[in-house]
């Protein structure tokens, strides 16, 4: 036969034409190897018969044994449905179907025992099942042992598509093929203990038992994170040969006067060691690309600028890009009053710059004049040409793609240094995977005398209890947030909400005055509004998630956050990382909906009990999925996985890192004997990614 990611699906039995078309649609699955690669999402054991009384809430899929007691056929049009009445002598339930009613009538029968196969909901008191797979006892399709249950959509469901047919389509499929080839090194097989390929694809769809199942697992696992690894390690070395790096070699005046006679603190120990790393990449004479993950307020500002002092030290000139006006403008006034008295010129570039200062910047970036351009996304266009960039600082990196970041390449005929920081931490085997090309420095300690905020978590039926709390820190000077969440799918509603929360804040607190942002606004106004409330001329600001990235008023003491059950933790964390800038205690009050699920109060929970930015990046990855977390969705995964999951598979990601590292090592080329495997592999899993190599 021919190779088994070209033996297309509609010839396996069983499947025809029409099926393998919804199949790909639905699933992506075209292929044999496609479909032999869509695995089960979890397993069920098909020995074990449950009673119907003893049906808990979230139970799992389940099988039990009993008789149909009657069938109707109930609704109209699209309500349409066939109920069963169902009992095993311990209990009823009602088994329900949506479609294929009059073929599902004929088929079953009352007073026949069956095995029924699916997942108990209550509803109304009562226990149902919807579309479960039906068997007779002891009939050749009812599974014994580990039985998988296979990921499906709701259409493949609407069609009759079930669990089980996909089981039989992929038995088919692996009886056509002899052997399945070895796709990872005969040393690395050996050396992990794995399962060989063809092993691990037969008992992943039939496992014997939990032994040889996990095994395969885990083969399969390893080898998705393994290509993943390889793909982005090989694209880092590559571009590190390729790409001629700028040697900073010496640190100068600039550099020393600041640190002598600027350094409006001392530097924390986690500033001090990133600055060292930074400084041995930018001395190594190979192009720096380095992630600076520090928690808000870690004190990243000072790192950059320092960074970027010896890039003029050294004769260059450096950019720090930032994602909004708001935040470019902060950027700008706070590098400037530090960096003023070492005789740095630096310069603010945005989208509302003046014609005529734009002019000068171009003039003074060209004859080198300008030593720091801060700005927005104005500073990647093409018209921005600067004499010699040896580094660019992009601030709160998630907000630029992929694209904008791979733009700032072309500045200059030497590549410059790259330092990217962001305040979102990312758990470490996630940065491995989606900034693999990036070394990671993390700031893991903030300046001293912080005080703590206080995280509260407050239900609607509250609200005037907490308005009154703020009404205290308004008497006593302070100022407050209230952020409205604003999520794409129901703008209209969302901003309704909005304006409806501004006006309610206005009659409350009708002596201050309130500001106003949304996303929608023109920049001119809200940067308007964001001014009022920056210098206290209004009290209290209302507004959705524009304000999350960056801004400083130090006497805000409180941050409201509305419909908190909304937002990721992550997104919370950084809101709350808007106060406890000052010297003053802060709060953050999380309103909720009092009805809300077990797993949101808990989540809700967490954010009162711990301010470790990790701690809650690593829950949020792993109830949201890494799909979820802001700063991954930008960079986008090269590849999607089938098995692993990046949020629990952690060690999984190390060692397959560890495996590629040696490999690497040993043969950068891929090309040694028994490595004639990995290129193919390569490019068929990576055709049609992004190319990497283009991405700071
Ligand atoms: P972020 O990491 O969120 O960008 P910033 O760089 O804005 O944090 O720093 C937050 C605040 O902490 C600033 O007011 C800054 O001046 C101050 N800061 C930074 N480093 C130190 C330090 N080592 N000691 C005391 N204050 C510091
Ligand atoms: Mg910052």
């Amino acid at each position: 036969m021919n190779s088994v990611h070209d033996f297309d699906i509609k010839f396996i039995k069983g499947i025809g034409p029409a099926k393998a078309k919804l199949l790909q649609e639905e699933l992506g699955i075209k292929s044999l190897s496609d479909l032999v690669h869509h695995f089960p999402s979890h397993y069920v054991d098909r020995s074990a018969v449950y009673a119907i009384r003893n049906f808990c809430d979230e139970m799992p899929y389940v099988q039990v044994r009993g008789r149909f007691v009657s069938f109707t056929i109930q609704g109209e049009g699209a309500k349409r449905r066939l109920t069963g009445l169902f009992t095993d002598g311990t209990a009823t339930m009602e088994v329900v179907w949506f479609n294929r009613i009059k073929a599902l009538q004929e088929a079953y029968h009352t007073n026949t025992e069956y095995l029924l196969f699916g997942k108990p909901k209550e509803f109304n008191g009562r226990w149902s099942m919807t579309h479960p797979e039906v068997d007779l006892p002891n009939s050749a399709t009812a599974a014994q042992g580990l039985r998988g249950v296979y990921p499906l959509t709701e259409k493949l469901r609407n069609r009759g598509i079930t669990s089980r047919s996909l089981f039989q389509w992929i038995s088919s499929a692996l009886s056509l093929v002899k052997h399945f080839d070895e796709t990872l090194p005969a040393e690395i097989v050996q050396a992990r203990h794995l399962p060989d390929a063809d092993t691990a694809l037969r008992n992943i769809h039939n496992p014997a038992n939990n032994e040889v199942l996990n095994a395969a697992r885990f083969r399969l696992k390893f080898e998705e994170l393994f290509y993943l690894q390889l793909n982005i390690r090989r694209y880092a070395l590559k571009r590190s040969a390729a790409v001629q790096g700028r040697l900073f070699s010496r640190i100068g005046l600039f550099f020393n006067n600041f640190y002598s006679q600027c350094l409006p603190f001392a530097l924390t120990g986690a500033q001090k060691r990133v600055l060292k790393e930074i400084r041995a990449d930018v001395g190594s004479g190979r192009q720096m690309n380095r992630l600076v993950q520090g928690d808000v307020g870690s004190g990243k500002t000072i790192v950059a600028l320092m960074a970027m002092l010896m890039a003029l030290d050294n004769g260059t000139q450096a950019c720090l890009m930032a994602p909004t006006e708001i935040l470019a403008t902060q950027h700008y006034e706070s590098l400037r009053e530090l960096a003023a008295k070492v005789g740095v010129n630096i310069r603010l570039l945005t989208g509302s710059t003046k014609a005529k200062e734009r002019e000068e910047i171009d003039r003074m970036l060209l004859d080198g004049s300008l030593h720091i351009l801060v700005g927005t996304h104005a500073v990647i266009e093409d018209r921005v040409q600067f004499r010699d960039l040896g580094l660019a600082v992009i601030d709160e990196q998630h907000r630029f793609g992929v694209v904008q970041r791979a733009r700032l390449w072309g500045k200059n005929k030497i590549a410059p240094h790259i330092l990217v920081m962001t305040a979102t931490p990312i758990p470490r085997t996630l940065a491995m995977t989606v900034y693999g090309d990036l070394d990671v420095s993390v700031i893991d300690e903030l300046p001293p005398g912080r005080k703590p905020i206080t995280t509260l978590l407050r239900y609607d039926d509250q609200r005037m209890q907490v308005y009154r709390s703020i009404g205290r820190q308004l008497a006593m000077g302070r100022q407050v947030y209230i952020v409205y969440p604003l999520i794409k799918e129901n703008e209209k509603l969302d901003l309704k909400c909005l304006e409806e929360g501004y006006e309610l804040i206005r009659e409350t607190f009708p002596s201050y005055r309130t500001a106003y942002v949304h996303g929608q606004m023109k920049p001119k106004e809200k940067d308007y509004q964001m001014k009022l409330f920056a210098e206290n001329t209004a009290q209290i600001l209302v507004a959705t998630t524009v304000i999350e990235v960056g801004v400083n008023v130090p006497n805000a003491s409180v941050m409201l956050i509305e419909n908190a059950e909304r937002f990721g933790l992550s997104q919370l964390h950084q809101l709350r990382g808007r106060v406890g800038r000052g010297a003053e205690q802060s709060f953050c009050i999380l309103m909720s909906k009092r009805k809300i699920g077990r797993d949101t109060r808990k989540r809700l929970e967490l954010m009162t009990q711990t301010s470790d930015g990790f701690l809650i990046a690593e829950a949020d990855l792993k109830t949201r999925g890494p799909g979820d977390l802001e700063g991954t969705m930008q960079s986008g995964m090269p590849m999607e996985l089938h098995i692993a999951n990046l949020a629990t598979d952690g060690q999984v990601v190390q060692m397959a890192r560890d495996s590629v590292d040696a490999l690497l090592d040993a043969d950068p080329s891929l090309s040694a004997p028994g490595h004639q495997m990995l290129l193919p592999e390569l490019s068929r899993l990576f055709a049609r990614s992004t190319d990497m190599s283009r991405i700071s």
